[in-house]
């Protein structure tokens, strides 16, 4: 069991951030095996032999319930996923005991952003003010008065990587961020000036107990993740515990087992917001497979199959991640990047394969693990100073 264990893990590691697709698992006795479903073959994982995977989109119910009669587990590893079949499947399953994991409850009022907060906020857990908005001018000229400016406008649904928000900075800009935000329910949120943003894996077990990884700060660029530096250093002794209890409490109000990240605001004050919440893997998390006793991927797997969870401490005293970004069609610039990476002891290369390269597109990252503070930033630094744009 163990063995095939970590081989899961180590090939759905390598895998998993070709995002978009759904993941099941079946435990048969001894055996645990993974499928993904997927729009492509090329990027499909099986692993098992005797039973084949299944082709198809994650919003596909069709497809759903094709995977659901497959397997003991489901699980996700992205929130876009059509969650009223997968609680179809899962009521219709319960008495050949198949398991959803996070639950599709869990799953549908993450996808929602402003339901997400209202959740987070009825439980009475840090969020900063939020009100729903309609796609017109005076809508939110109306927001804009009661929130502020800058008024950051964000898409209920369908959001990732910064491609759900805009930042409004006068109402004048009004029309252009309905155009860009599509046709979309929207809401806004009162603009929150953050010293640092952090975020914290905590993991859930199908009885509901949490544990945390360490809190790390994120850095991001245009709206999109490009740093992540663990652990999170502070002059403030308490504020990483504080900062893992938002988290730990804010996952405990959640049904279903897995891996949950939370994104946080870190206030001058030391106050803390939560942002948002991702019901899977996340990208401040995947430090882990390198800096953690065990990765957020397998201790996911562990939560779902009701196995003991593995220690989330760091095994390392400073790690860094490196998101590696599309810069244009051309994979060019992030070759030149890993081939630097290559050089650099600690440092640990990840691409995820996908076909195509695009502006803006997670094409891949680098783990770097390092003694001490001061070497981490000397291994960082030709990294940083090999993407494009950056000034030597
Ligand atoms: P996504 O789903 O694309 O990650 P987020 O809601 O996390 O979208 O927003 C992306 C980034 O935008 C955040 O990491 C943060 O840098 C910034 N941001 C989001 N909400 C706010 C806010 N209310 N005030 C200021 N900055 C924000
Ligand atoms: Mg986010």
């Amino acid at each position: 069991m163990i063995s095939d264990l970590t081989l899961l893990i180590r090939r759905w590691s390598a895998w998993s951030h070709a995002r978009g697709f759904g993941f099941s698992f079946e435990c048969q006795g001894r055996y645990t095996r993974l499928w993904r479903t997927c729009t492509s073959e090329a990027n499909c994982v099986s692993l098992g032999s005797h039973l084949a995977h299944v082709d198809g989109s994650f919003a596909d119910p069709e497809k759903i319930r094709e995977l659901a009669n497959k397997v003991d587990v489901l699980t996700v590893e992205i929130e876009h996923v059509d969650a009223t079949t997968l609680e179809e499947v899962r009521l219709a399953g319960q008495g050949n005991k198949l398991a959803v994991h996070p639950s599709p409850s869990t799953i549908q009022i993450i996808q929602d952003k402003f339901r997400q907060k209202q959740h987070l906020a009825s439980h009475g857990l840090p969020v900063s003010d939020f009100v729903a908005i309609e796609s017109s001018v005076d809508s939110i000229s109306d927001v804009a008065q009661k929130l502020g400016l800058p008024l950051m406008l964000k898409s209920r649904t369908m959001a990732y990587d910064g491609r759900g928000n805009f930042v409004l900075r006068e109402v004048g800009q009004s029309q252009e961020a309905i155009q860009f935000l599509g046709n979309r329910p929207l809401y806004a949120e009162k603009w929150v000036p953050f010293s640092k943003e952090i975020a914290v894996m905590v993991v859930r077990t199908v009885d509901g107990e949490v544990q945390s990884y360490p809190v790390v700060e994120t850095v991001h660029k245009d709206n999109i993740c490009h740093l992540v530096f663990a652990p999170l250093r502070s002059r403030n002794a308490s504020l990483s515990q504080r900062a893992r209890s938002v988290a730990e409490n804010a996952i405990k109000t959640f049904s279903g087992a897995g891996v949950f990240g939370v994104e946080m605001f870190l206030m001058e004050d030391g106050n803390i917001f939560i942002n948002e919440i991702a019901p899977r893997p996340h990208n401040s998390g995947h430090y882990t497979i390198e800096a953690c006793e065990t990765s957020q991927y397998e201790n996911h797997l562990r939560a779902i199959l009701s196995l003991p969870l593995g220690s989330t401490a760091l095994k390392v005293p400073a790690a860094a991640m490196l998101n590696l970004i599309g810069y244009s069609s051309s994979m060019a610039e992030i070759t030149e990047t890993t081939n630097v990476a290559l050089s650099i002891p600690g440092a640990s290369v990840h691409l995820y394969g996908k076909s195509e390269c695009r502006k803006g597109r997670k094409m891949g990252h680098i783990t770097i693990v390092a003694d001490s503070d001061a070497q981490l930033r000397r291994r960082l630094r030709p990294l940083l100073e090999s993407l494009p744009g950056s000034t030597p």
